[in-house]
C-alpha cells in the first residue's frame, strides 16, 4: 500500500486535541500524525511525501501521477480533506496564532475550552450565524463579526438576540492574533479584543483528483459515498472531511476502518475469492 502525502494536514494545525480518545492529556496534532505514520509504516504501508497530480482508469485500474512519476493501483482512497478559509492575516502569523489558543476553527471539537471567555465568530451567512449560536451554549460573551457589511435576514438576526449574541454589522478591516488576545478592528475604527476567535468562512474541499470522474457532490462540493465509503466507481473510495459528514478526526478514522473492510472484501470479489453464497 502507497500513501501519497501532499503536504500540511488539517491535524497538523491542532496545538493539542484533548477530545481524540485515549489520550486524557490530549495529544498535539503533529504527535498524532508522526504516530499514525510510524504505525502504518510499520505494518508496511510506504509513505511518498508527494503531491498527486492527477488519477486515470483504464481497463479496471488506476494510474496514479506524480511529480516523481506513476504508480498503478486497483483500488484508491482519497482522504484529500478540506482548506480552512482564513481571516487575512500573513501565512507566518497563522500557526503562532493557533498555538495562542487566540485562532480557532472547531467548535465541536475546543469550544469547551473557550467556556466562559469573550468569543467572537467571523462570518455572517448562516454558517456564521450556526456557529456563534453552537458557541453560546459555552460562553455568555459572544459576538459574531463580519468581513463584509452585511445585513442578517430576520430570523437569524431573531435568533442571535434572543440568544444575547452581539452582532456588528460593519466590516472587520484588520486582525492581530497572539496571548491574551485576539484584537480586531472594524472599518469604522473601532478596536474590539477576544480571548478567542473562530473563523466561520467555509472551507474548500480538495476535490481536484475527483472532479474528472464526475462523481455526486453535495452543494459545499464534499463527496457523498454509500454507507461502505465506495464513491460509486469501481476502486475508488473516499473518507474524511472530504465526505460530507461530521469533520473529525474519530469520524475520519471510523470511515477509514469501513472503507478498509469494504476495499478488501471488494478485491476478493473482483478476484473471485468469496465463497458462494447459498
Ligand atoms: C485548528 C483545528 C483544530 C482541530 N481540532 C480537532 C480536534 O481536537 N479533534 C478532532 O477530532 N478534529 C479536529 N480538527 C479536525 C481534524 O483536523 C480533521 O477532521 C481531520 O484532520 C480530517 O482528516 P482528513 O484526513 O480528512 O484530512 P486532513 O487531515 O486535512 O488531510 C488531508 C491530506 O490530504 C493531502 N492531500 C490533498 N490533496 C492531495 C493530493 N492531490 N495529493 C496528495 N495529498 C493530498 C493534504 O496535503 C493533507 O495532508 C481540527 C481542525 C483544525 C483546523
Amino acid at each position: 500500500m502507497t500513501v501519497f502525502d501532499g503536504g500540511p494536514s488539517r491535524a497538523s494545525w491542532i496545538p493539542r486535541s484533548h477530545n481524540h480518545a485515549g489520550f486524557p492529556e490530549g495529544i498535539p496534532g503533529n504527535e498524532l500524525l508522526a504516530r499514525m505514520r510510524s504505525q502504518a509504516e510499520h505494518y508496511g504501508a510506504t509513505i511518498l511525501a508527494a503531491r498527486v497530480g492527477c488519477v486515470t482508469r483504464q481497463d479496471g485500474n488506476f494510474t496514479v501521477s506524480y511529480a516523481g512519476g506513476e504508480a498503478s493501483a486497483r483500488a484508491i482512497l482519497f482522504a484529500t480533506g478540506v482548506v480552512n478559509r482564513r481571516p487575512p492575516i500573513a501565512e507566518d502569523d497563522h500557526q503562532p496564532a493557533l498555538d495562542s489558543g487566540t485562532l480557532r476553527y472547531c467548535p465541536i471539537c475546543d469550544g469547551y475550552e473557550v467556556t466562559g471567555k469573550r468569543v467572537a465568530v467571523l462570518g455572517s451567512n448562516t454558517h456564521g450565524v450556526a456557529e456563534a449560536l453552537f458557541l453560546r451554549t459555552y460562553s455568555d460573551d459572544v459576538t459574531l463579526l463580519t468581513l463584509v457589511k452585511s445585513d442578517l435576514d430576520r430570523s437569524d438576526r431573531a435568533a442571535l438576540d434572543k440568544a444575547g449574541i452581539a452582532v456588528e454589522t460593519t466590516a472587520a478591516s484588520s486582525f492581530e492574533f497572539g496571548k491574551p488576545h485576539a484584537r480586531v478592528r472594524l472599518a469604522d475604527g473601532r478596536d474590539f479584543a477576544f480571548d478567542t476567535l473562530y473563523p466561520a468562512l467555509g472551507s474548500d474541499v480538495n476535490d481536484e483528483l475527483l472532479v474528472p470522474f464526475g462523481l455526486k457532490q453535495a452543494g459545499d462540493k464534499s463527496v457523498i459515498t454509500d454507507s461502505h465509503m465506495r464513491l460509486g466507481i469501481v476502486g475508488l473510495y473516499a473518507v474524511g472531511d472530504l465526505v460530507r459528514g461530521l469533520d473529525q478526526i474519530s469520524v475520519a478514522m471510523g470511515q477509514a476502518a469501513i472503507a478498509a473492510t469494504a476495499i478488501h472484501n471488494d478485491l476478493r470479489e473482483r478476484d473471485g475469492e468469496t465463497l458462494e453464497r447459498k
